[in-house]
């Protein structure tokens, strides 16, 4: 191709690009994207030229700027695909307001207008939890700055009475920003319940979460919940550092990526599971002191007629920690009901590859494994919980 034609081809694909790109735009509102993207195979500075000489024309949309405008029934809509403008609505109505106002002496009637604000913190956050298998209690130490509605959205969200909840809010400086994160704390309390069954109590004096990493065993506690979140590790040696995710971590029975002189230097989980249920059990002979027969975690995000981002880990099951992925590609965007229950059974039993040893038999655990699968979602189909 002569440069004068690979320059056309060029041009002709950026502007075709930039056309198709324009003609998206005209619904998406403040959400403009980049304009176009040249792909022909040809030389990178023929195609910035070709870019260059491109002109969008923007076609202006009605604006809505104004919250009271935004929820008219004939507001244009910022996000079509959401069918409205308003994310949240809500009516807080605490003991007999009416009452209250007609026993009073006088009343007063105003309309008060709060204004815009994004809160960022200027502390960092921070929370420890403990689980005690015994009350099956979780107590938590944490800066979060909304302890009330915390509690409840972790007791929802761990499916045990506000009375086993425990959380400990010591002084928090000032209130710059919001410091309110259960999903930190939904993440700390799987991990503590996972540390909690592992061994008894002088292994978890002693023992780290590093160690049951590298240990491998595949019914290693904590590993599940390591999945689940899709954690990443940091390995480091004289030679420098390199991320693994967890999943790739643990290549075959008893196998790592870790080379002889790496040690696992960071466990770093991912920080957008607000408003997640989270799932955790382990079975075994007792709840701790024994290996498990099967773990799991699982976590999951309602949606109107279903749920989404369903992940579900189990170990004991297979040579390594195992990620259920055909069972949650089933389970997404469908309602929970008896048929999806036992086709995912099913479909997890097909997934796994359970094992007969002296702990436990392959049917057993398989049996075993539905039941976790079919207590799990009925826990997200019940749970009441919104973000
Ligand atoms: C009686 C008993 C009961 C147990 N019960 C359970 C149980 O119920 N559930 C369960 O999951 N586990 C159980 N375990 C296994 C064990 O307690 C856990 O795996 C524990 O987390 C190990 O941690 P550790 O720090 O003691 O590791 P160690 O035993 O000291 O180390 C294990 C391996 O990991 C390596 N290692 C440790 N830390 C690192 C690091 N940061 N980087 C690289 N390599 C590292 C060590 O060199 C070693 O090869 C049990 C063990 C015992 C002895």
């Amino acid at each position: 191709m002569s440069p004068a034609a690979a320059r056309a081809a060029a041009f002709a694909s950026a502007r075709r690009s930039a056309r198709q790109a324009l003609a998206s735009s005209r619904r998406a509102s403040a959400a403009a994207r980049p304009a176009s993207s040249a792909s022909s195979p040809v030389a990178r500075a023929t195609a910035e030229d070709a870019l260059e000489r491109i002109r969008v024309e923007y076609a202006p949309l009605p604006a809505v700027v104004d919250p009271e405008a935004a929820m008219r029934a004939d507001a244009p809509l910022l996000y079509p695909a959401l069918g409205t403008n308003v994310v949240w609505h809500d009516t807080l109505t605490y003991g007999d307001v009416d009452g209250a106002l007609a026993r009073a002496d006088g009343v007063l009637r105003e309309r008060f207008t709060i204004q815009r604000y994004a809160s960022t913190p200027l502390e960092t956050f921070g929370a420890i939890a403990e689980y005690d298998a015994g009350t099956d209690a979780f107590e938590f130490w944490t800066n979060d700055q909304r302890p009330g509605l915390t509690i409840s959205i972790l007791a929802a969200s761990l499916g045990v009475p506000q009375s086993r909840i425990r959380l400990h809010c010591p002084d928090i400086g000032g209130a710059f920003g919001n410091k309110r994160r259960p999903a930190y704390l939904l993440v700390c309390a799987l991990l503590a319940r996972a540390a909690a069954w592992t061994g008894g109590i002088a292994n978890q004096n002693r023992g780290t979460l590093g160690g049951n990493i590298v240990n491998a065993s595949p019914a290693a506690d904590s590993l599940p919940a390591l999945l689940a979140y899709e954690a990443e590790l940091v390995l480091v040696s004289v030679r420098g550092e390199r991320r693994v995710p967890y999943k790739d971590f643990h290549t075959g029975y008893k196998k790592t990526k870790l080379a002889p002189d790496e040690l696992i230097r960071t466990v770093c989980l991912a920080r957008r599971f607000s408003g997640y249920v989270a799932y955790a059990r382990k079975v075994g002979a007792r709840s701790a002191q024994a290996i498990s027969k099967v773990c799991i975690a699982a976590l999951g995000r309602r949606t109107g007629g279903g749920v989404e981002d369903v992940r579900i880990a189990l170990g004991s099951v297979a040579p390594v920690p195992l990620r259920l992925a055909e069972t949650e590609r089933l389970v997404t965007g469908k309602p929970i009901d008896p048929f999806l229950l036992a086709l995912a059974r099913k479909t997890a039993i097909a997934e796994i590859q359970p094992i007969d040893d002296i702990r436990s038999t392959s049917r057993y655990r398989a049996t075993v494994v539905g039941n976790l699968i079919a207590e799990f979602l009925e826990k997200l189909r019940a749970d009441e919980y919104h973000p």
